[in-house]
């Protein structure tokens, strides 16, 4: 057995730093065989993250991360092997995209109304590329002054319940899951402990979910213990993966802190009926 896969990735397709084709070198660089880049309700690095795993040497997993918010928590699905050209996937992507740019300005209005300015072109030229987001209207606070860190614009604004904090209207999580299967994929849970979740996995497993993010640079052994005994007992993949977003919070890159054992990657392949990869 050889080759270890990092499975939760970002680019600056959404809330990353890294390029797609800068995920690949430091995947490679990092040892492992394979890598899923997994940005936030978008598909648009994955042409170029195939095109340089190809030109590396690296087994490519397609994947991405689709936010559903409920009443009191937030559910982060996670959807692998998907076929990314697929015409309903893409269409709902597109649909979360503008909703994302609706929500974007209505956190600013709730700036606005605690006499914080920030206008809607600072929170484009901080997102570039990437789907709009709260790091990105968090990076804009930073630029203006308003506040000296990222973590410190979540803490103060934009976290779940303080003031500029908006909730998504998008999909529910039984939408998001035949959303991923339609397309072929593996839906599974990302960080549940992490996102306090984990009591929804009986629930989440009646609506398909296939499997659950056990390691992740959010959860401890004990955390990841948990998890694996809760897959177990539903019948679920076991998946892992740093959730590296590159350098955008100031952060040391994640990426490779979480080495994933070959034979889950030979799991997922088999849940989504695909022959398995050899590790790049
Ligand atoms: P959004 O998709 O716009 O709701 O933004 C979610 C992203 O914001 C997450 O993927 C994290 O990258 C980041 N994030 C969410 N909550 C926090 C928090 N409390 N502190 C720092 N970053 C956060
Ligand atoms: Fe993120
Ligand atoms: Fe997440
Ligand atoms: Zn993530």
């Amino acid at each position: 057995m050889t080759g270890a896969a990092d499975l939760h990735l970002h680019s600056h397709y959404s809330d990353g730093s890294f390029s797609p084709a800068e995920v690949v070198r430091r995947a490679k660089a990092a040892g492992l065989g394979a890598a899923a880049l997994t940005d936030h309700d978008t598909v648009d690095g994955l042409p170029e993250f195939f095109a340089a795993a190809a030109a590396a040497g690296l087994t490519a997993i397609p994947g991405v991360e689709l936010s559903v918010d409920e009443e009191d928590r937030e559910i982060h699905l996670l959807g692998y092997l998907i076929r990314w050209e697929d015409a309903a996937l893409r269409e709902a992507l597109t649909r979360f995209a503008a909703e994302r740019r609706a929500r974007a300005a209505a956190m600013l209005s709730r700036l606005q109304a605690m006499g914080v300015r920030i206008p809607m072109r600072a929170v484009e030229a901080a997102a570039g590329k990437g789907t709009l987001g709260r790091p990105h209207v968090a990076a804009a606070l930073m630029e203006a002054g308003v506040v000296r860190s990222m973590q410190e614009a979540f803490d103060r604004y934009l976290a779940r319940g303080k003031p500029a904090y908006v909730p998504r209207t998008g999909f529910t999580a039984a939408e998001a899951i035949a959303l991923v299967r339609e397309a072929g994929g593996v839906p599974v849970l990302a960080h549940p402990v992490r996102s306090g979740v984990l009591g929804e996995v009986p629930r989440l497993a009646a609506l398909g979910l296939m499997g659950l993010e056990a390691y992740h640079t959010g959860h401890d052994a004990a955390d990841t213990l948990a998890v694996c005994r809760m897959a177990e007992e539903h019948r679920l993949l076991v998946t892992g993966g740093s959730d590296c977003h590159g350098e955008f919070k100031g952060e040391t890159p994640l990426l490779g802190r979480v080495r994933l054992p070959w034979e889950h990657v030979l799991r997922l392949y088999a849940a989504a009926g695909q022959p398995p990869p050899s590790p790049g």
